[in-house]
């Protein structure tokens, strides 16, 4: 079984603030929020990151977004707008290598980002 930390919450070994489950996808609170809205959308399956996707994951990846663009509009932060971030590696400050996307609302964001 994975040591990962995701891979735990998608088993429900540990327990997380989960805002959405299905067959492929896995979505929860982020513990230190960056913003009002901070929902970390991650696949069930484990993946380190952009990086380890091959065209074998581009049907999940849609999913992944879809699954973000649905959580936008059920967390009220649709019509004022959101973002979303994949870190990927080092100097992108990737801290947990299963793959993440970011769900970041309720605020106005500055570009570039940091
Ligand atoms: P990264 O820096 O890899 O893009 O993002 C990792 C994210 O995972 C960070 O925003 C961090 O706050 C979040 N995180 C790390 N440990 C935990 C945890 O135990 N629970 C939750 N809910 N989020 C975590
Ligand atoms: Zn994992």
């Amino acid at each position: 079984m994975s040591e990962c930390l995701f891979c735990k919450f998608v088993r429900h070994e540990i327990p997380t603030q989960i805002v959405y489950e299905d067959e492929q996808a896995f979505a929860f609170r982020d513990i230190n929020p960056q913003a009002p809205i901070h929902i970390l959308v991650v696949p069930r399956t484990h993946v380190a990151n952009l990086a380890e996707m091959t065209h074998e994951h581009e049907g999940l990846m849609g999913h992944l977004l879809w699954v973000c663009a649905e959580l936008a509009r059920r967390e009220g932060i649709e019509p004022e707008g959101y973002r979303v971030v994949a870190n990927t590696n080092a100097n992108a400050g990737q801290s947990v290598y299963h793959l993440h996307l970011h769900l970041l609302g309720g605020r106005t964001m500055g570009w570039p980002p940091g």
